[in-house]
């Protein structure tokens, strides 16, 4: 046996809920640490121990990101009615995604695993799209009326320092119909540029931003404008890097993304980023190969895969029935990580050992071993499909080969 790499600083490690709890500790003890002399610092956002603590465990995890600078967290349970009484909890507590992004201030991005025989539906698309979406305000923060009678609807805006309001009107309305106000912050567009630059220079790729700024001057316009300050901040870094900028309307970018091989972040607002990742999602093929990173603007990361805790098969587990859940997404939340913390610690043997556990996932797959979502994707069709275990023993047999090859 080689001698573990060392891990220099901490990497904050989250735990969750259901089937990826069940991958979470397979991954850790299969690929992890019979490889990695690493420090952990442990958090459990299991939904018994989110419960317990009264959610505070949430907040722990959240300022240990902040302290440590990168995460890697499994899947969570986000309670509804139905999990309250399942697991008999206090009460129905909030997303701890929702909570880590807004301790963090973060913006998510999700990118594609490419493997060459899950061909994505796109053809041109070779290389992973990714998709940054602002996650406040507009439509999701809006306040909406149905207009019932004839009147006139107008927005209103009050200075808190007693000066003379100001007042647009919206419409004439001869009948009824609908109105909407929505809103947005310079800070946090501000904030939602930075993350996406600081993305688009840890991963050397271009930058695309769409918005509808010829039809909306002002809203959309101030989007462009905020983007554009935050980009020629960044100037020197950003050429330094290769990375290019790119605005376009964002029908311009709809049609360029579809004809390009991929390969750029795609910076969304956030309708069209609620929108267009759940389209790449399925261009690329599974749920199970779609990873997920918050990023800080001041440079905070955490990982994870995209997907939920897969309910339906953690049942089945329950009752003793054999799984094939696909972990490939959970295993690149912690490759990423790694690498992340490699770069930033300045020790290249630990990015080494994860761009090589990547590889090995991906050799793995177009051997023609694969869980079944995969195999019903495949290009050659497989044959046959590999359990939850058998997929991750078999990544560690070719990780433990290749470790002894170095
Ligand atoms: P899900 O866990 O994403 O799973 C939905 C379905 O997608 C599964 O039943 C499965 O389809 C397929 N799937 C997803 N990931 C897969 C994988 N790794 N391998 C194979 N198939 C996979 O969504 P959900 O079942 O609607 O949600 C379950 C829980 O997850 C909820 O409590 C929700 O709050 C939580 N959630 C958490 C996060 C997060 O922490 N980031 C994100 C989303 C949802 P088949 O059943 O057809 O095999
Ligand atoms: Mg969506």
């Amino acid at each position: 046996m080689q001698a573990k790499i060392k891990v220099k600083n901490p990497l904050v490690e989250i735990d969750g809920d259901e089937m990826t709890r069940v991958i979470w500790h397979l991954i850790k003890e299969k690929l992890i640490m019979p490889f990695l002399n690493i420090d952990l610092i442990y958090y459990d956002l299991g939904i018994k121990h989110r419960d317990e603590t009264d959610d505070g465990v949430t907040i722990e995890a959240a300022n240990a990101i902040k302290e440590y600078g990168v995460g890697v967290k499994c899947a969570t349970i986000t309670p509804n009615a139905a999990r309250v009484k399942e697991y008999n909890l206090k009460q129905q507590w909030k997303s701890p995604n929702g909570t880590i992004r807004s301790i963090l201030d973060g913006t998510v991005f999700r990118k594609p695993i490419i493997i060459k025989n899950i061909p994505p539906a796109v053809r041109k698309w070779e290389k992973p799209i990714i998709i940054g979406r602002h996650a406040y305000g507009d439509i999701y923060k809006d306040v909406e009326m149905v207009i019932e009678e004839p009147g006139t609807a107008e927005i209103i805006f009050t200075p808190v320092d007693g000066k003379e309001k100001k007042t647009l009107k919206v419409h004439d309305f001869a009948g009824r119909g609908v109105v909407m106000g929505m809103h947005n912050t310079e800070k946090s567009i501000r904030s939602f540029a930075l993350s996406c630059i600081n993305y688009a220079l840890s991963e050397r790729i271009d930058l695309w931003f769409g918005a509808k700024d010829t039809i909306s001057k002002k809203y959309h316009g101030f989007f462009r404008d905020v983007f554009a300050e935050e980009v020629e901040n960044a100037r020197d870094k950003l050429q330094e890097a290769g990375v290019r900028y790119r605005y376009l309307l964002i029908d311009d970018a709809v049609a360029q993304v579809i004809k390009s091989e991929g390969g750029m972040l795609w910076a969304c607002m956030n309708y069209d980023g609620d929108v267009m990742s759940d389209m790449v999602a399925s261009g690329f093929g599974s749920l199970g190969l779609m990873t997920s990173v918050l990023v800080s603007p001041d440079g905070k990361y955490e990982y994870e895969a995209a997907h939920g805790t897969v309910m339906r098969h953690y049942y089945e587990y329950l009752k003793g029935n054999p799984t094939s859940t696909n972990s490939i997404a959970s295993i690149f939340a912690w490759t990423g990580a790694l690498a992340k913390r490699g770069k930033l610690d300045n020790t290249p043997d630990v990015v080494r050992f994860a761009k090589m556990l990547e590889g090995i996932v991906i050799q793995t797959v177009e051997k023609g071993i694969m869980t079944k979502d995969l195999m019903l994707i495949a290009e050659p069709p497989a044959t046959k499909y590999a359990l939850t275990d058998e997929f991750i023993s078999a990544v560690a047999n070719g990780l433990e080969k290749a470790v002894q090859a170095i």
